[in-house]
């Protein structure tokens, strides 16, 4: 099976999933898998109907915390078939299906990521309400390819320690997200004081309340601190979630109010489109809306991304698929990444272009912005009603410059071409 048909694969067995959140950690060991678990045990409980996704290749601990470690799976040539864990539960684990994990610590970048993808689209789940997905750690390009494979994800728990070693890493995942428009639902600062289950009495046996400080000071939730607590080891290792076995406790408690924010999780979804023969063109966060920037020169569509002279924004209504308003800006001076960097944080995306650089196409894609290449350079709202009942004529040009010869600045800037399919500047 060819790149695009399995990414047409994934995205029709994601579109049944109305909320995907990613389980994500600076390191191993802090704790990801314990709380994708009981995060997941929580929500099926709450009468949710939920899968849990362990992709951490390296590590995956899911089959083993949830006793499912020799059971068979099931499948067809095409598809597996998740393990049901009670009624609501649903969970597939890389590690049921390599024979051994350890062979993945000498694969090659581009065989881990065929591994994760294939693995993460032959699941079939089914139709679900939460894919809680155990990622790999670190912000490597392991878990960056599970983030860039579901593009639409409502966004990522992060899980801590409290040390600062632990935080600077944590601080890393956080830019790691915003970087790939991933929205960071809050940090979980795990392990986070001892409470001696005889006396009571609480020891910080690492400093604590360093997750809490870093995400007031980073302007993102903090979702709370769970205490160490031998009761996690041995439910982890008789395969029985700590959130069954000890409801009642103080940190059974502190799972369980995890969950709360994920509840209340609003959908973002990707609207189809029809244009360039793309099905993944434009999102809704829940408000119904997508935002579309394209360069404009002369009151027309700029073949020259990098150097036009301002950008035209148009709010697209997801539900009547018209054009519900319109503004433009000034672009930062070209540099390096700057103008994709704007474009993301003034929250567009789609990007509709005349000529844009290979690099600027792949940054965009990082950031979980879509891109139509090669629109001719006529006036930008014609482009975008174009492009929105699907007559839009591009070319799925990418500006030749950068590739071989020397890299392209990330800002698409310089294709002497344009227009469509028209990138000559080489
Ligand atoms: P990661 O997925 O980040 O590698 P795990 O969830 O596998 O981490 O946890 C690593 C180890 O720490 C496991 O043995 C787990 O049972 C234990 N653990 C996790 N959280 C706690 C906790 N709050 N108290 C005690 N042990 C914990």
């Amino acid at each position: 099976m060819n790149d695009k048909m399995e990414q047409e694969k994934l995205d029709k067995r994601l579109s049944r999933i109305k909320h995907k959140v990613l389980v994500l950690s600076g390191k191993g060991g802090v704790g990801k898998s314990t709380i994708a678990v009981n995060l997941a045990v929580a929500l099926a409980a709450a009468g949710k109907k939920v899968g849990l996704l362990d992709v951490d290749i390296h590590g995956p601990s899911v089959p083993k915390m949830l006793g499912l470690e020799n059971m068979p799976l099931h499948g067809t040539g095409e598809s597996i078939s998740p393990l049901e864990v009670g009624d609501n539960l649903r969970v597939m684990s890389i590690g049921l299906l390599l024979r051994n994990t350890d062979d993945a610590v000498i694969w090659r970048g581009p065989m881990k990521m065929g591994v994760i993808k294939q693995f993460l689209s032959d699941v079939e789940w089914g139709d679900l309400d939460y894919l809680v997905i155990d990622s790999p750690p670190g912000t490597g390009d392991e878990p960056l390819s599970v983030a860039q494979l579901v593009p639409d994800a409502d966004g990522a728990v992060i899980v801590t320690t409290p040390q600062s070693v632990a935080l600077i890493d944590v601080r890393k995942c956080v830019t790691f997200c915003k970087q790939l428009n991933l929205p960071v639902i809050g940090v979980v600062e795990n392990m986070s004081g001892f409470v001696c289950p005889h006396c009571g009495e609480r020891t910080e046996i690492f400093k604590s309340g360093g997750g809490g400080e870093m995400a007031a000071d980073m302007n993102i939730p903090f979702l709370g601190a769970i205490p160490f607590d031998p009761g996690v080891v041995d439910a982890a290792d008789m395969g029985e979630p700590y959130i069954v076995k000890h409801p009642e406790s103080e940190v059974g408690k502190i799972f369980a109010a995890l969950a709360a924010p994920l509840l209340s999780l609003k959908k973002r979804e990707i609207v189809a489109a029809t244009s360039n023969g793309g099905s993944r063109t434009s999102y809704s966060d829940g408000s119904g809306t997508m935002k579309i920037a394209l360069p404009v020169d002369g009151g027309r569509v700029s073949g020259h991304f990098g150097h036009a002279e301002k950008f035209a924004f148009f709010e697209v209504d997801c539900s009547s698929n018209a054009i519900a308003g319109s503004s433009e800006a000034v672009p930062p001076p070209h540099e390096e990444g700057a103008i994709p960097e704007w474009l993301r944080d003034q929250g567009i995306n789609l990007v509709i272009a005349g000529g844009l650089g290979v690099k600027a196409k792949q940054l965009f894609k990082g950031m979980g912005i879509d891109v139509v290449a090669g629109a001719p350079q006529d006036e930008p709202a014609s482009v975008v009603r174009s492009h929105l009942d699907g007559t839009l004529q591009s070319g799925d040009n990418a500006c030749g410059h950068g590739v071989g010869d020397r890299a392209d600045d990330g800002s698409g800037g310089g294709c002497g071409g344009g227009g469509q399919g028209g990138c000559g500047g080489r």
